[in-house]
């Protein structure tokens, strides 16, 4: 692309994505093609005078107040890999040998910068193009955590990241009329909205990461003491930093922070290295964009923009049909990415997806990628058409709720198949050498349709399947027989009963201690139990009214199931600790802590006594921890617990 052309397009996509907060490409899109222009900027020697390499951020939007910051809020300049992490360091070196980092999340979120004067909070602004910004002191008051009144009394401007944590984003988009894309631009679009009943709507906020001004200057020094002073005034900081002397300390900082970032609640695009001493930082100064002691080390993206060219339907074990987008190719976080989910029909609709369309993907770690939403919309494009038949077996299709349903189980094939692979499953019978291909096999060449039908079977029958011979044939009868020894909570997850997983089985198990129990239970028992909602009593009470699955129940019972006595595990990494949780984890709720502590085989306490074996504990832990102190108990923080779940 030539010259004029690359900064006309990134300033369109600046404009989207400072100024509308509706970004059409990625983050890692825009960036590649910013690193274009500036490599022919740097070889030509010329820079249009619209060039984005010679602003920071986007125009305040006139709608808004204008407020002139009494310093210039820079960018920052940004490392993709060691090596330029390296680069930066030595550029730096030429001007001090003293070199010592604060490392720290870089949040993607907005940038708020506020303002105190004699102890009270005035004034909230966005940073603008660095020099003027946007007042937003109205949204910003609908946002709980920052102090309107602090001990300091001189004038004051500190600067933090307005994001939305990721729980609050889920939360939020189970019930928007429109789903949210992404935390970052949900956080930018809810303070950059005239009405601050949307900023307040969205549960914000702020974490604080610099003190860009204050009156006493001689009062902070450093980084870590701008970030001490912000601690003391109850402003709240990030739950990681770190002080490295080395580069070669950052960047097994940066190492472990990458490890971690898809355990956060909230994103975070990379790290910030920034030097420590404000005298090392005077003397290293300022380019005309970017401070010459700061840097952002940015991780690869998880979110990228493509074409979605089909949507098509998967039909799982439950008859729910999964609509899933066929993608033009692209290369994602190390993958090639080509199909990613919509999750439901609902889902869909929110989305307003259409084909063709540009969409924004995601991709983490464990999960399969997802479309969140369309980024750009053709004169072409057409909502999917809503299927009304079965793509697998032509049956009417059950709209409930935001699913779409095959109500055809006894003979729909994919259900068919998935019911048997479930209930062969590694967390369900565990039949070993079972596996979604046998499911498929018994089903296409045997017409093995229902769990009981599998009991039946003779080595004859079995080596009439493709590739099964003698040995495997015998094998996986071993396994089956050996199956019908099982802990009955394990037998009620593998009846695959809609929304009864592995831990509600054993929670409805440990209440009602038999099959027969929970059999007969009513919907009004079954929600007096602490973690059984209404959803999961109607499908129990559902499934075990249904006719076809009773009768199939009974078959199967038939076939000789012998149940152990469910016992509490008593293996795992916490097996025989008795452990109590304190403060608050970055990386999971204290609730689902505890449900991994007990799943290792470990006893969750609320308060520390001489029989707590360890005390885990996260940011703000009080007078829990101190206790344990005082009494010598083991002592774990996050990270070392995380290493211990093998996290
Ligand atoms: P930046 O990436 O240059 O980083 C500077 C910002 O980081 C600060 O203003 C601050 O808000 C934030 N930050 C988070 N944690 C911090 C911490 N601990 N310490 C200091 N600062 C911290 O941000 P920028 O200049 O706003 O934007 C440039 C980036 O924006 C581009 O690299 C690109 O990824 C994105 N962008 C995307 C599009 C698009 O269309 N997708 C368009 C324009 C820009």
């Amino acid at each position: 692309m030539e010259m004029k052309q690359l900064v006309d397009l990134l300033n369109r996509y600046a404009y989207e994505y400072y100024v509308l907060d509706a970004p059409t490409v990625s983050d890692g899109e825009y960036d590649k093609l910013y690193d274009q222009l500036k490599e022919l900027e740097e070889k030509t020697g010329t820079v249009l005078p619209n060039s984005p390499t010679r602003r920071v951020g986007g125009e305040p939007i006139a709608a808004f107040e204008q407020v002139r910051h009494r310093r210039r809020l820079y960018s920052l300049d940004k490392a993709q890999s060691f090596a330029e992490l390296e680069a930066w360091e030595q550029r730096a070196r030429k001007i001090t040998e003293d070199l010592r980092y604060h490392v720290e999340y870089k949040f993607d979120g907005l940038t708020i910068v506020l303002t105190y004067r004699n102890g009270r909070f005035e004034q909230a602004a966005t940073r603008g193009n660095g020099t003027v910004g946007e007042d937003v002191t109205e949204q910003v008051l609908t946002i709980k955590t920052f102090p309107l009144e602090i001990a300091y009394r001189g004038e004051l401007e500190v600067q933090g990241e307005a994001i939305m944590r990721l729980s609050v984003l889920e939360r939020y988009n189970k019930t928007a009329a429109e789903p949210l894309k992404n935390a970052r631009n949900a956080a930018a679009g809810a303070v950059r909205n005239l009405d601050p009943k949307v900023t307040a709507s969205r549960n914000l906020d702020i974490i604080f990461y610099a003190v860009n001004y204050i009156e006493d200057e001689s009062l902070i020094r450093s980084q870590s003491e701008s970030i001490r002073f912000l601690k003391e005034h109850r402003f709240k900081t990030s739950p990681y930093d770190c002080l490295c002397d080395s580069l070669q300390e950052v960047e097994e900082e940066i190492r472990r922070i990458e490890v971690r970032r898809n355990k956060l609640d909230f994103l975070i695009d990379g790290a910030v290295v920034k030097v420590d001493d404000y005298a090392a930082r005077e003397k290293l100064g300022y380019t005309e964009k970017f401070p010459r002691f700061a840097v952002a080390y940015k991780f690869e993206a998880e979110e990228v923009t493509t074409l979605l060219n089909e949507v098509i339907w998967q039909v799982g074990r439950t008859g729910k049909l999964t609509p899933l987008g066929l993608l033009e190719p692209v290369e994602l976080a190390g993958a090639t990415v080509r199909r990613a989910t919509l999750n439901n029909y609902g889902d869909l609709l929110r989305k307003k997806i259409e084909i063709p369309s540009r969409v924004l993907v995601r991709r983490s770690n464990d999960v399969i990628p997802e479309i969140l939403g369309v980024s750009e919309r053709f004169e072409h494009s057409r909502p999917v058409p809503k299927p009304e038949r079965c793509p697998e077996c032509g049956s009417p299709l059950v709209e409930v709720g935001a699913h779409l349903f095959c109500p055809n189980a006894g003979d729909c094939p994919p259900q068919i198949v998935g019911r048997l692979a479930h209930f062969a499953g590694r967390d369900a019978m565990d039949i070993e050498g079972f596996s979604e291909k046998t499911a498929l096999l018994l089903y296409r060449e045997l017409g093995v349709k229902e769990a009981w039908q599998l009991y039946g079977l003779t080595k004859k029958d079995l080596m009439k399947l493709d590739g099964v011979q003698e040995k495997k044939a015998e094998n996986l009868l071993t396994s089956l027989e050996r199956s019908k020894h099982c802990r009955a909570e394990d037998f009620v997850f593998a009846l695959g009963i809609p929304n009864v997983g592995k831990k509600t089985a054993r929670d409805l198990i440990r209440h009602f201690g038999s099959l027969e129990a929970l059999r007969s239970a009513d919907e009004k028992t079954l929600t007096a139990i602490d973690e059984v909602g209404e959803v999961i009593a109607q499908s129990v009470c559902r499934y075990f009214a249904d006719p076809r699955a009773a009768e199939n129940l009974d078959k199967l019972l038939a076939c000789g199931m012998v149940f152990e006595e469910a016992a509490a595990p008593r293996q795992g990494a916490f097996a025989g600790e008795k452990v109590v949780l304190t403060g608050a984890l970055s990386s999971m709720t204290r609730g689902k802590a505890a449900e991994r502590i007990e799943a290792e085989g470990g006893e969750v306490q609320s308060s520390v006594t001489k029989a707590t074996t360890l005390v885990v504990f996260g940011e703000e832990a009080g007078s829990k921890l101190d206790k344990a102190r005082k009494l010598g108990i083991p002592l774990a923080d996050e990270a070392e617990f995380l290493r211990r779940l093998g996290l």
